[in-house]
């Protein structure tokens, strides 16, 4: 999407939504996402007064809670906001806030700030700076379990992960070309993460079992089943392929390439009018997606709170919603193509 201003969604916290039986695991008193990791709370103690109440307030209400969040997991007080973090014992993070901006404690950022080389060189802009491209999705032979497949007539089958590793492909040497390291998190059409759908059967089972579906199918009839999300191999497919997958693809990202910019690709399927006949449409318009934007139900898990917490203690919005007007801008100018309009309960 253009972004006149920008929009704020999750990526991996999407994981969670969208699809009512993607229950949670309750882990003793813990609340997390399929697949997520005990958050380490104590990891927040580094942000003690390094933000005041008001940029506090601003970046939350602003960028990653627009529509609020509750009360019994997030209190803001006059010098402190303490985070829930042990339901049953009813323990919180206590972090206290900066009095004003001069008297800041240094912060020490997670992530590397991007600093540009000067003078910076015509034709070598990105000199020094270190992007990673995630191809979206898997394509391939598992692009139909993914359900980024459809088919025109007799024509070549459309994938989506196979068109996003082609434009990885053809992006990653011009890039380099203006001096950028560039690595791609994948460069086949097959799973980054080693688990596949029956490793994940027991919590499809477990996740099933939370939605009260004590005794799931096995298998559905097909993609027109209407049933298919209440048996285990659909939610164990998706396990595999969105949530495993994902998670997989962020270590990669965040334990070994480290870079200082990940652009992850996708082409947003249009509707056509029959849904068992596709053809092409002719509408076209650009994204362009920013963290941000969480959604109450996703911020009672406790891990997506922490992750959205660290997020925003770290500052990282300072730097990506400049970086992503300026890149949507320059889409803009070079593609021509309009914004895409969401109309969704889940954007802001
Ligand atoms: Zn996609």
């Amino acid at each position: 999407m253009i972004l006149p201003c920008p929009i704020y969604r999750r990526t991996i916290a999407s994981l969670a939504l969208g699809f009512c039986l993607m229950g949670s695991t309750l882990r003793g008193a813990e609340n997390i996402s399929p697949l997520g990791q005990t958050p380490d709370w104590p990891a927040l103690e580094m942000f003690q007064e390094t933000m005041t109440r008001d940029e506090f307030v601003a970046a939350l209400q602003n960028v990653y809670a627009p529509r609020g969040v509750a009360a019994d997991l997030i209190q803001i007080e006059a010098e402190t906001v303490r985070f829930l973090i042990d339901r049953e014992g009813g323990k919180w993070f206590t972090l206290r806030f900066a009095p004003n901006e001069q008297s800041h404690t240094r912060v020490v950022t997670p992530c590397k700030r991007v600093v540009p080389s000067f003078p910076v060189i015509k034709g070598r802009e990105l000199e020094g700076l270190k992007i990673a491209l995630d191809p979206g999705h898997i394509g391939g032979k598992w692009a139909q379990m993914e359900e980024r497949w459809f088919q025109v007539g007799d024509s070549q089958p459309i994938q989506e992960g196979d068109m996003t590793l082609l434009v990885a492909k053809l992006v990653a040497p011009k890039l380099r070309r203006l001096g950028a390291t560039v690595s791609l998190v994948r460069s086949q059409n097959v799973p980054v993460t080693t688990k596949r759908p029956d490793d994940l059967r027991e919590v499809a089972k477990a996740i099933l079992r939370r939605a009260g579906v004590e005794q799931p199918r096995d298998d559905f009839a097909g993609p027109d089943d209407q049933e298919k999300d209440k048996t285990v191999r659909w939610q164990s497919e998706i396990l595999f392929y969105r949530n495993s997958e994902i998670r997989e693809r962020a270590r990669i990202v965040n334990e070994e390439m480290k870079p200082d910019l990940v652009l992850c690709l996708h082409f947003n399927a249009e509707s056509w009018d029959d849904p068992k006949s596709p053809r092409l449409i002719d509408r076209n318009h650009l994204h362009m997606l920013v963290n941000g934007s969480y959604l109450p139900p996703e911020l009672a898990f406790d891990d997506v709170r922490f992750e959205m917490l660290r997020r925003l203690l770290s500052r990282t919005h300072e730097d990506e919603l400049p970086l992503a007007e300026k890149s949507a801008l320059a889409l803009t100018r070079r593609t021509q193509l309009p914004p895409y309009e969401y109309t969704t309960e889940n954007v802001t």
